[in-house]
């Protein structure tokens, strides 16, 4: 085999392992999508106190994150914003508190 087509060879396989790398970092995604979208048709967050909730859980759950296509389930993080008050915010989106 020349030199030519040991090369473009090398760089068909190049590109067919980015592919399928490709392939499998989307088929891990979707994966994990179904799953979560499985978990929130079988076991729903309530909503209580403009807070996502889970039975049994006192840690509530980001809204936003919850509400998005994905129904990413995050834990708020509780804050001292002053003294006595507690408000939250999502390590995911920092977009709630
Ligand atoms: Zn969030």
């Amino acid at each position: 085999m020349s030199i030519c087509k040991t090369l473009y060879a090398r760089k068909q396989l190049l590109e067919t392992q980015l592919v399928i790398t490709d392939l499998i970092n989307k088929n891990m995604a979707l994966e994990q999508e179904n799953q979560r979208l499985k978990e929130h048709e079988s076991d729903p967050l309530i909503w209580r106190n403009a807070k996502y909730w889970k039975d049994g859980d006192d840690v509530p759950f980001c809204p936003i994150c919850y509400e998005s296509p994905e129904r990413y389930r995050y834990h708020l993080t509780p804050y001292s914003p002053t003294a006595g008050a507690i408000a939250y915010t999502c390590g995911h989106c920092k977009r709630y508190s």
